[in-house]
């Protein structure tokens, strides 16, 4: 990407697509930057700005109206952002010699040709669902837009649930599992890889599917799910391991990067997929800016780029985007790919590469397994943490690190985080001055203990 796509003159109209993390992120930052100009956000669904992070735990709480999750409504955007918010508007098309999009206002039918000075694509990412037979019943779900949230929240209330299959052990599906046992329903998740939370360090998938299971859900790895059939009043799930009923079934199974628009421009997309952008969310066409899961990242570990689709990183990218689209020269200094949840009484979280992502990248590394406690000796609700840290062998330097356990682990791994953005080695963190007091730490930090065994590890001869 040229410095020459920036737009040519201080833009009057900004046109974002999507109007989300990234989308509304973008469009608010731009009309702050640039008063005088018209943002215009064109949202194909009937919601704007509302946290999908936070709809798991909103279904785990019948009482709570999924609306809580909204962050600014259209109305609010338009008065007090001054951003010209259209729901229920789907772009079409994009003519980047013209300048324009095509836009359809789904209530009407309606079809127009919107011009812009500047663009923002900020369409997102789209559930995947696997080709498999009866996933249009009803009471099978996936879980993405708030409208899914709403969905089965509606499910749930109008009828008792019993049991629930969750298709795939990932983000949501472990997310969802603890959610659904929440409310006293019966979980089934089937994974078809071998371990929960695939491409993580076995001991911490491990330890995830033994929490799963100690709260009473089933879970079966390495099964394959042939398809859904309405059964009575009931779902099942056939699979190779026999059958599954269910009251609700959640097809959790990945996402992809919404790029149909982007690619049928001709705007160049990454190898993983998704739009390809500098650090300052420029695509390959002047003008116009990508940004959040349809974009790629700069990572800061392997210096190339990735798709990792979080919604911090969306925020992030967003606000960049639109401070550029605006006529500005901000910068998104990238990411290391840290990324966390809630799994019962358990935190899990990660950040960086593991050594088989480094060996593909030609590096030698070792993922080093520890496993400690997170309290003072003795200390009442001291918990146990497993945390496996990789290492690169030449240099000793922190390649990334995954952990899992009680007592705020999700925020702990970001001493990892913060290390792998500064460049540091094992032994540098096994330096690192962190506090202690009984309530909250051993004398020794797992992040110290585990920075120790990570550091023995990498200086131990290659054993083949
Ligand atoms: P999206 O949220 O996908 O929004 C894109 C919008 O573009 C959509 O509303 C879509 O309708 C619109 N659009 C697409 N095409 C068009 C078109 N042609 N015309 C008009 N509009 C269009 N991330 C975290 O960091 N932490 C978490 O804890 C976390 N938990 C999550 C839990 C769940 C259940 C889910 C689903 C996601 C979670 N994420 C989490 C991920 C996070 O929500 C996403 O990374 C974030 O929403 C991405 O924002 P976005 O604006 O890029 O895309
Ligand atoms: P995921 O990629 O995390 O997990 C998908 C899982 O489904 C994988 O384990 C995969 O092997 C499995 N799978 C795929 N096809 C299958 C099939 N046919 N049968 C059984 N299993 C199958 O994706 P997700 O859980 O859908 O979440 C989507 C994205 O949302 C994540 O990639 C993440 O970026 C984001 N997210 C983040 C958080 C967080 O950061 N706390 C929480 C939720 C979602």
């Amino acid at each position: 990407m040229s410095a020459t796509n920036q737009p040519s003159r201080v833009p009057t109209r900004i046109v974002v697509i999507g109007g989300v993390a990234a989308g509304m992120s973008a469009a608010s930052q731009a009309k702050r930057r640039n008063q005088g100009a018209e943002v215009v956000v064109l949202e194909r669904g009937p919601h704007i700005s509302y946290s999908a992070c936070g709809m798991p735990y909103n279904i785990g709480a019948p009482a709570r109206a999924i609306d809580d999750l909204v962050i600014v409504d259209p109305a609010t955007a338009r008065t007090e952002r001054g951003v010209d918010v259209r729901t229920r508007h789907e772009v079409l098309g994009v003519d980047l010699a013209a300048r324009r999009v095509r836009v359809r206002a789904l209530d009407t039918g309606t079809e127009e040709d919107l011009a812009w000075d500047a663009l923002v694509i900020a369409t997102g990412a789209s559930a995947t669902r696997p080709p498999l037979p009866g996933l249009e019943l009803p009471g099978v779900f996936v879980l993405r837009e708030l409208s899914d949230g709403e969905a089965i929240k509606r499910h749930l209330a109008a009828r008792p649930v019993r049991s629930a299959v969750v298709i795939g052990a990932g983000y949501i599906g472990l997310e969802m599992a603890d959610a659904l046992r929440g409310l006293g329903v019966e979980v089934a998740v089937l994974e078809k890889l071998p371990q929960v939370l695939p491409g993580w360090a076995k001991p911490v998938s491990d330890e995830a599917r033994a929490e799963v299971l100690r709260h009473g859900a089933r879970v079966e790895t390495g099964i394959s799910v042939l398809g859904v059939e309405r059964s009575g009043e009931q779902l099942c799930v056939r699979t190779d391991r026999g059958d599954f009923e269910a009251g609700l079934v959640l097809v959790s199974t990945g996402v992809r990067p919404s790029v149909a628009l982007a690619k049928s421009a001709g705007i160049v997309l990454g190898a993983s997929g998704a739009i390809a952008v500098d650090d300052h969310m420029r695509t390959s066409a002047p003008g116009v800016f990508a940004a959040g899961d349809c974009a790629e990242a700069h990572h800061r570990v392997t210096g190339r780029p990735v798709w990792i689709p979080l919604g911090t990183t969306a925020n992030k990218m967003g606000k960049v985007a639109g401070a550029n689209a605006a006529g500005g020269d901000e910068r998104f200094a990238g990411i290391v790919g840290t990324a966390g949840f809630k799994l019962f009484d358990q935190e899990v979280a990660r950040t960086g590469i593991d050594a088989a992502e480094a060996s593909r990248l030609g590096l030698a590394a070792v993922d080093a397994v520890s496993r400690h406690h997170t309290r003072g000796k003795n200390y009442p609700g001291d918990r146990p943490v497993i945390t496996s840290v990789t290492v690169e062998r030449a240099t000793g330097r922190l390649l990334g690190a995954q952990m899992i356990g009680g007592d705020a682990i999700g925020k702990r791994i970001d001493v990892f985080a913060t290390a792998l953005t500064a460049g540091m080695t094992v032994a540098q963190v096994e330096d690192l001055d962190l506090s202690y007091a009984p309530p909250f730490a051993p004398v020794y930090d797992p992040i110290l203990i585990a920075a120790t065994v990570a550091r023995k590890a990498a200086e131990r001869p290659v054993t083949q």
